[in-house]
């Protein structure tokens, strides 16, 4: 299926690895231009040079941390008027809520509902003008079913989750459409990170834990980050501008139940 994207520019946050590189992939094989950042500079410049080799677009990059002035700025500064933003940082840490300190919740929610909020602000009036414009921001299944071990991110994400329903529903008379992407277990560095605590306090592998973890889905195994860029693409395709706001969950069947 051709999306009508050819041509098109994007922002693509945190985009080195995981998630973020998935989208970054599915969008420059669509014919999109890119802008793609991350904090490491040198995994930044190899998924870059890797995007260009397979696909033939543009791919600029903006090493810096996203969560920052600074760091948005320099996406911004290459790519002023994107027709496509694709919002993504790191998750905070998981924990008890009374461990966490106040630094800890302005950390959470500057990560994962300032920042996207102020990369929305400086891109959508001018998406407005155009008539164009797709917004795709990476939150979490714990947006639908919180998980009691990551209150940060469920308290931080559902406040973005809450922004975007009121705004999805403002912009899109001017074709300019915000969706949410939650994601349950897909096999990034991310998941192996968080799966090995838990593989070491069974005396587990970390590959067996995941694949024990696996079991526990409907699918009976975890999401390949390449479904989950094509979920992203789709999104921002030319003919999606009737999809709003909604919060589409990728998670092979975990969340039960009889409506989404
Ligand atoms: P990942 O594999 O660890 O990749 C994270 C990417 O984001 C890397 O490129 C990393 O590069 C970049 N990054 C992290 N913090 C950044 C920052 N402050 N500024 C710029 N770039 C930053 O993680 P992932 O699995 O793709 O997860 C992406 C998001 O989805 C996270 O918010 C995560 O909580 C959420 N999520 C993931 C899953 C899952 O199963 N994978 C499930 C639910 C939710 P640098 O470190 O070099 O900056």
């Amino acid at each position: 299926m051709d999306l009508g994207l050819a041509g098109r520019t994007a922002i693509i946050c945190a985009a080195s690895k995981g998630l973020g590189r998935a989208c970054a992939f599915a969008l420059a094989h669509e014919g999109v231009n890119l802008v793609i950042t991350a904090r490491g500079a040198e995994a930044l410049h190899a998924t870059a040079a890797e995007i260009r080799a397979a696909t033939g677009v543009q791919v600029s990059v903006a090493a810096g941390d996203i969560t920052t002035e600074g760091g948005r700025e320099a996406a911004l500064a290459l790519c002023p008027s994107p027709d496509i933003l694709i919002n993504n940082a790191g998750g905070p840490p998981p924990g008890d809520f009374r461990d966490f300190s106040e630094a800890d919740w302005q950390a959470a929610l500057n990560a994962n509902m300032l920042t996207p909020i102020a990369l929305i602000r400086a891109v959508i009036d001018p998406m407005i003008a155009r008539r164009f414009g797709r917004i795709v921001n990476i939150t979490s299944a714990s947006v639908k079913s919180p998980i009691p071990s990551i209150a940060l991110s469920n308290g931080a994400r559902a406040g973005l989750t809450g922004f975007i329903g009121g705004l999805a529903r403002q912009v899109a008379q001017h074709n300019v459409t915000i969706n949410n992407l939650l994601p349950g277990p897909f096999l990034t560095d991310r998941l192996r990170a968080n799966s090995a605590k838990s593989a070491a306090m069974a005396g587990r592998s970390v590959d067996e834990e995941i694949a024990l973890r696996a079991q526990t889905s409907p699918a009976r195994r975890v999401g390949d980050p390449a479904e989950f860029g094509a979920a992203c693409a789709f999104l921002c395709a030319a003919n999606a501008g009737f999809i709003v706001g909604q919060n589409l969950l990728l998670d092979g069947g975990a969340f039960n139940a009889s409506f989404g």
